[in-house]
């Protein structure tokens, strides 16, 4: 079976100390779970090697991933990280097209695909985020929204994991409803048939947007969803411990 991943994205939070003690509270947390969970913690940059280090020996049941990655594999880009400096730190996961990368750094979905291949080409699972507005979703274009960010941000055979993150449902309080979002997972999984170029697809939709320890149970007893991506609820050790046990 594949396993459900909780994935924990911190975003811009996490200095040494408070990163160093939440890394490591998870990490004992995550020892006693189910084989069939696996968690993935996102630090920012600047953390990923002290994170690195509290996750040795945590197994496959905790891995290390990182919340963005160029397209080029080293060179003149000032500011930027590659793919394969992750994957030189002990990074698995990688996550690509995040909405709060599409509004404040204008990522477009040519551009996102790139980095899919980069990270492809590095080793790194890449976690490719999509998601309608609430306008969208108020104009009824969320499916057809959904359909060009897959069509135009996934490789042809494309073998990562992708995350459904409504953006109106981003640090709200606000989710769709279990019917609602099962009924976004059925056209999804539609879509990745069309989209991609191979027989048998393996790839894990994840859910993502004010996901807390209250909501988990009811989002993860959807038996097609592939796991959650966790923004706020992962800064704290106890509730994102509780979200992956509900998985
Ligand atoms: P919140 O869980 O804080 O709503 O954030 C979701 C998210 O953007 C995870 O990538």
């Amino acid at each position: 079976v594949t396993p459900k991943l909780v994935i924990g994205n911190w975003k811009m939070n996490g200095l040494r100390e408070a990163s160093l003690q939440l890394a490591t509270a998870v990490a004992e947390g995550a020892r006693s779970l189910p084989d069939d969970v696996r968690m993935v913690i996102c630090p920012p940059f600047t953390q990923l090697d002290r994170v690195a280090e509290a996750l040795e020996g945590a197994g496959a049941s905790l891995m290390l991933g990182a919340q963005d990655c160029h397209t080029a594999v080293s060179g003149a880009h000032t500011g930027d990280i590659s793919a394969e400096m992750l994957a030189d730190t002990g990074v698995r996961y990688v996550l690509l097209g995040h909405s709060e990368r599409r509004q404040a750094h204008g990522e477009n979905d040519a551009l996102i695909r790139q980095k899919v291949q980069a990270a492809e080409a590095a080793g790194l699972i890449p976690v490719v985020c999509i998601g309608e507005t609430m306008a969208e979703r108020q104009d009824g274009r969320a499916a057809t929204v959904l359909a060009s960010q897959i069509d135009g941000s996934l490789t042809d055979n494309f073998n990562g994991v992708l995350a459904y993150e409504p953006v109106w449902a981003i640090g709200s309080g606000v989710t769709p409803s279990r019917e609602e979002l099962e009924r976004t997972l059925l056209l999804l999984r539609g879509l990745l048939q069309s989209r991609l170029k191979m027989d048998d697809i393996r790839v894990p939709i994840l859910y993502g947007g004010s996901v807390t320890p209250a909501q988990a149970p009811t989002i993860l007893s959807i038996g097609v969803l592939g796991g959650v991506l966790v923004g706020s609820a992962s800064l704290e050790a106890r509730s994102f411990l509780r979200i992956a046990e509900a998985a």
